[in-house]
This record gives C-alpha cells, sequence and structure tokens, in this order.
C-alpha cells in the first residue's frame, strides 16, 4: 500500500525565505559601494526548502 507523498515546503533557514544572501560589497560606476547579493545555495534562490 503506498501512501501519497506531499511536499511540504517550509521557510528556508539560511535565507529566512529571502531566497538571496548578501555577498561582496561591489562598487558601482560612480564609485558607490553596494551591496551584492547572491542566490542562497541551500534553496538555490527558491527561499522555501522540502522537508
Ligand atoms: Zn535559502
Amino acid at each position: 500500500m503506498e501512501t501519497i507523498k506531499v511536499k511540504i515546503l517550509s521557510k528556508c533557514d539560511d535565507c529566512e525565505g529571502q531566497a538571496y544572501l548578501p555577498s561582496a560589497k561591489g562598487t558601482d560606476s560612480r564609485g558607490v559601494d553596494y551591496q551584492r547579493h547572491a542566490p542562497c545555495t541551500t534553496c538555490k534562490g527558491f527561499g522555501q526548502t522540502e522537508k
């Protein structure tokens, strides 16, 4: 007897559902520093993880 698997998604703990995390600081063409963001490696930019 098989049970139906239901995928339950929950908020990613690493990025707190933001999907992106701050990465290295960058500097734009006017020399102004800004915060770069990279996709969260845990949820791969989805902001949610499967349990
Ligand atoms: Zn994440």
